[in-house]
C-alpha cells in the first residue's frame, strides 16, 4: 500500500498541516514544525499540541506517514566548530519538537563543506553531529536526504549516505529519504525500466533498502547529472511519468511517506490522484 501526499503548509500552527493534507486527498504529508528560515521558534504550547492531535486523528494519517523537514539553516557538517554547534543545537531542538508531536522521523539535508574542508571531513562531522543528537534524544529516526550535489552539498552519492550510516552507533535511529529530482540530477537515471532497476539495485547494495523511510516525488527541470536542484511538476520535467509508475508499483516504497514537493501546489490533488491511478491492480 502506498501513502502519497505533499509538503503542506503549517503556517498559522502545526495543526493546519493535517487539515491542508486532507483537503488535497493526501494519505501522507511533510511539514516544517517551525519557520524553516529562522533559528528561533516559539515553543509549542498546550493548545497547539492538543489541536495537532485532534486534527491528526480526524485526518486518519499515521505518524509513520508524516515526514517533518528541518530548517534550511542547519549544516551538521559545517567546517567551523562554532557554527556546527549552533546547527547541532537547532537540530536537537527540531528533534524535540518531533518528540512532542509524537512524530517518529525527521528529514534533513546532510550538510555542506563550503569548500573549506574535504568531503570526507564533512561527512565525519555530519556523523559525529548525528551521534551526539541521538545520544541526548529518544526514538525519532534521523532521515538523511539525498541531494542533487549543488554547490558544496554532500549526499549526492549513495556512497555518502552509506558512509554516514556506517559511522552511526545506533543504527535503529537512522534512515534515508530519496528525492527523485535530486537522484536524477545527481546522475542516477530512473526513466526506463532498465535504468530504474539498475539505480535501485545499486541503492539496495550500497545503502540498503531497510533504511528507506520516505521519498520526495518530484520531476526535474534540469537534465540528468546536471547537479542542479530544481523541481518540476510530475510529467512536465526531464524525468517523466514512467519513473513514477515504476515507483507506484515497487514494494520498496510501501508504507513510507511519498511526498510531493512539486512546484505548482494548485495541482497537488490531481498529482496525488494521478499517482494512485498508476498502481497496477
Ligand atoms: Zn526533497
Ligand atoms: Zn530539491
Amino acid at each position: 500500500m502506498k501513502y502519497v501526499g505533499a509538503h503542506v503548509s503549517a503556517s498559522g500552527g502545526v495543526y493546519n498541516a493535517p487539515i491542508n493534507a486532507m483537503a488535497i486527498g493526501a494519505k501522507a504529508f511533510a511539514l516544517f514544525t517551525k519557520n524553516q528560515r529562522q533559528w528561533a521558534a516559539k515553543e509549542l504550547d498546550t493548545k497547539t499540541i492538543d489541536k495537532w492531535f485532534k486534527e491528526l486523528e480526524k485526518s486518519g494519517i499515521q505518524a509513520k506517514h508524516i515526514l517533518p523537514h528541518d530548517s534550511y539553516l542547519i549544516n551538521l557538517g559545517h567546517p567551523e566548530l562554532e557554527a556546527r554547534e549552533k546547527s547541532l543545537n537547532g537540530f536537537i531542538h527540531e528533534i524535540e519538537r518531533c518528540e512532542i508531536l509524537k512524530l517518529d522521523r525527521l528529514n534533513f539535508h546532510p550538510g555542506s563543506h563550503l569548500r573549506k574542508i574535504s568531503e570526507e571531513e564533512c561527512l565525519n562531522n555530519i556523523a559525529e553531529s548525528m551521534n551526539k543528537a541521538i545520544d541526548i534524544t529518544k526514538d525519532v529516526k534521523l532521515v538523511i536526504e539525498n541531494t542533487a550535489g549543488q554547490g558544496s552539498n554532500l549526499g549526492y552519492k549513495f556512497e555518502h549516505l552509506a558512509y554516514i550510516i556506517d559511522k552511526i552507533e545506533d543504527k535503529s535511529r537512522v534512515g534515508v529519504c530519496i528525492d527523485t529530482c535530486h537522484m536524477f540530477t545527481a546522475g542516477y537515471d530512473i526513466r526506463t525500466r532498465e535504468a530504474y532497476d539498475k539505480t535501485w539495485n545499486e541503492f539496495d547494495q550500497i545503502v540498503g533498502r531497510q533504511y528507506l523511510m520516505g521519498m520526495h516525488i518530484n520531476d526535474s527541470k534540469p537534465e540528468l547529472g546536471s547537479r542542479v536542484d530544481r523541481h518540476d511538476s510530475l510529467g512536465l520535467g526531464k524525468i517523466g511519468w514512467d519513473a513514477f509508475r515504476f515507483i507506484m508499483n515497487d514494494d520498496r516504497m510501501n508504507d513510507i511517506p511519498l511526498v510531493l514537493e512539486t512546484i505548482n501546489e494548485e495541482i497537488w490533488a490531481q498529482e496525488i490522484q494521478a499517482l494512485y491511478d498508476l498502481v497496477e491492480k
